[in-house]
C-alpha cells in the first residue's frame, strides 16, 4: 500500500522544510537545494517516502526502533494514557503510575546492582545528567575535587554543551568552545582504524592502559569517572577487542573510578542480552539509557544508578539540584512499558543472541570477501562494513574521507536499504524484530550496493 501526495503537496512539503526547517546534522542550504526526503509511512522494518519507495531501513531510525514500526498497542497504550494523565510533573513531591511502574521495571530488567533511575528526554541530556549526578555523588562523599570526566575520542554522547563535550568528536568541539572544563579524552580501541601491526588483543590492552596513565597523570583524587559506549556507534560500530573491557574494569576498580557505560544505543537488546554490560561483563556503577527503551515511539530516555550511588544520592546527598519538565513524561513512561512488555513477550534479547543475530552475523561477515570491504564486523545486531581501496593494507581511499561512503550511501537509498555511512564506514543496526527472510533481503542489497558503489569508485579512479 501507497499514498503518494500528489506532486503538488510533495513539492509543498519539500518546500516549507526548505523555508523554515533547520536541520540536525545537516548542511542545511546543501540540502535545501535537492530538497529532504518525504518519509510518511513505517511498518515493521520498513519505511516508505512519499513517492511510494519502500526501504528496508537497517539503521532502524536513529537505532531506536527495536520493536519495528506499526505497534498499535503502543500507540494505544500512549492514547489511554494521554486521555487520563497526558502530563504531569515530577518535582513537587508528586508521582504517577507509569513513571513509578517504569522506573520498578527498569530495576527488575537492569544488572543486579542498579535499582534507580532518573529519566530524561532523550541521550544527550541522560549524559548531561550522569555528569553532574557523579560530581554530586563525589562532593557528597566529602570528595568534591573529584571531577574529571575520562571519555574516549569519537565517542558519541549526545549533542548538548555536555554530551558534545563528553564526545569526541573533534568536528563537534570545533563549534562552541568545547570542550566544557574537566573532560578529557584517551584513545579509542579501534583495531581497523588505529591498530597497526599490533594484534587487536595487544592493541585493545594498550587503548586501555591509557585509560590507567591518564588516572595517573591527573591522580585519582580528580577523576570522578570514565565513561564509555559498550560498543561505539555514531563512530562507526566499533567493536572493542577482547582485551578491552576487562582491563578497564580492572583500572576502574583499582582507582576506585566510577564507570559509566553509556547504552543509550546498545541498551534493551542491540548486542543479545538486555544490557552490553552483561555481553562484555561490565559492572557499570551508572547506565545511561534512551533510544530503544521507547523503540522511539516518544521520548525518553533517563540515568541508572547502581546502589552504591543511589544511596549516597539520595541518603546523604540532600536536594539534587536538577531535572527536566519531562523528567518521567507518562505518556512517554507508558509508551516505555508497553515497548519493555512486548519485548519481554518476544523475548527479543534472546532472538538476537540464539536466533537473528547469529543468523545475520555469519551472511554479513562474508561481505569481507568482497574485494571493496576491508573488514566486516558485527555483535547482536549492529555492525559495520570498512570500504578500503587495498584489503591486505587496510588502507584508506586517496580521495576525501568519507567519498566513497557516501557513494555507497545514496545507492542503499536508490536500492531500497537504508545503511548509514560514518566516513567510508558502513553502518547498520537493524529492528530487533528482523526475520530471516529480511535479514536475507538486507544482505542480497548490501551486496548489490557494493557492486555499484565498487564499479563507481573504480570509474572515478578511487581505486
Ligand atoms: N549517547 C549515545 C551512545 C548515542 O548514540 C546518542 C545518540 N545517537 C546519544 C547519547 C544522544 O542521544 P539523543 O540523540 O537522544 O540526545
Amino acid at each position: 500500500m501507497t499514498n503518494n501526495p500528489p506532486a503538488s503537496q510533495h513539492n509543498a512539503i519539500q518546500l516549507q522544510d526548505a523555508g523554515h526547517h533547520i536541520h540536525p546534522f545537516t548542511d542545511t542550504k546543501a540540502l535545501n537545494k535537492k530538497g529532504a526526503r518525504v518519509i510518511n509511512r513505517g511498518e515493521g522494518v520498513y519505511v516508505w517516502d512519499d513517492q511510494g519507495n519502500k526501504m528496508l531501513d537497517a539503521m532502524a531510525g536513529l537505532w531506536c526502533m527495536a520493536i519495528g514500526y506499526g505497534r498499535t498497542e503502543v500507540a494505544d497504550a500512549v492514547h489511554a494514557q494521554m486521555q487520563e494523565l497526558p502530563y504531569y510533573n515530577t518535582f513537587f513531591q508528586t508521582t504517577h503510575k507509569p513513571v513509578a511502574e517504569l522506573a520498578k521495571k527498569l530495576a527488575e530488567i537492569s544488572p543486579e546492582a542498579i535499582n534507580h533511575t532518573f529519566f530524561t528526554s532523550g541521550g544527550s541530556d541522560a549524559n548531561d545528567t550522569m555528569l553532574r549526578l557523579v560530581r554530586h555523588y563525589w562532593a557528597s562523599l566529602g570528595k568534591p575535587s573529584k571531577k574529571v570526566i575520562i571519555s574516549r575520542k569519537n565517542a558519541y554522547h549526545g549533542s548538548t554543551v555536555a554530551g558534545a563535550s563528553l564526545g569526541g568528536m573533534t568536528f563537534m568541539h570545533e563549534q562552541g568552545d568545547l570542550p566544557i572544563p574537566n573532560i578529557t579524552h584517551i584513545g579509542q580501541p579501534y583495531w581497523y582504524g588505529e591498530g597497526g601491526d599490533l594484534t587487536p588483543d595487544e592493541f585493545g590492552l594498550l587503548r586501555a592502559r591509557e585509560l590507567e596513565e591518564k588516572i595517573l597523570e591527573l591522580g585519582e583524587d580528580k577523576v570522578a569517572a570514565f565513561i564509555a559506549e559498550p560498543v561505539q556507534g555514531a563512530g562507526g560500530v566499533i567493536i572493542p577487542p577482547d582485551s578491552y573491557w576487562p582491563e578497564v574494569q580492572r583500572i576502574c576498580d583499582k582507582y576506585e573510578i566510577l564507570l559509566v557505560a553509556d547504552e543509550v544505543i546498545t541498551g534493551f537488546g542491540r548486542t543479545g542480552e538486555r544490557f552490553a554490560s552483561e555481553t562484555y561483563d561490565l559492572k557499570p556503577d551508572v547506565i545511561c539509557i534512551a533510544k530503544a527503551l521507547s523503540s522511539g515511539y516518544l521520548p525518553i530516555g533517563g540515568v541508572m544508578l547502581s546502589d552504591r550511588l543511589a544511596d549516597v544520592v539520595i541518603n546523604q546527598g540532600g536536594e539534587f539540584e536538577h531535572g527536566y519538565t519531562y523528567s518521567g513524561h507518562p505518556a512517554a513512561c507508558a509508551a516505555a512499558l508497553k515497548v519493555l512488555e512486548i519485548m519481554d513477550r518476544e523475548d527479543l534479547p534472546n532472538y538476537v543472541k540464539n536466533d537473528i543475530g547469529p543468523y545475520l552475523q555469519e551472511r554479513w561477515l562474508k561481505l569481507a570477501d568482497h574485494p571493496l570491504v576491508g573488514e566486516a564486523r558485527m555483535v547482536g545486531l549492529m555492525g559495520a562494513l570498512e570500504l578500503t581501496p587495498d584489503k591486505a593494507t587496510r588502507a584508506k581511499f586517496a580521495v576525501k574521507a568519507g567519498t566513497v561512503g557516501l557513494m555507497c550511501r545514496e545507492f542503499c537509498f536508490d536500492n531500497g536499504l537504508v545503511m548509514r555511512a560514518v566516513g567510508d564506514t558502513m553502518i547498520i543496526s537493524p529492528p530487533l524484530v528482523l526475520s530471516h527472510d529480511e535479514a536475507d533481503e538486507l544482505i542480497a542489497k548490501a551486496t548489490a550496493v557494493l557492486d555499484l558503489t565498487y564499479a563507481a569508485a573504480k570509474e572515478a579512479g578511487y581505486l
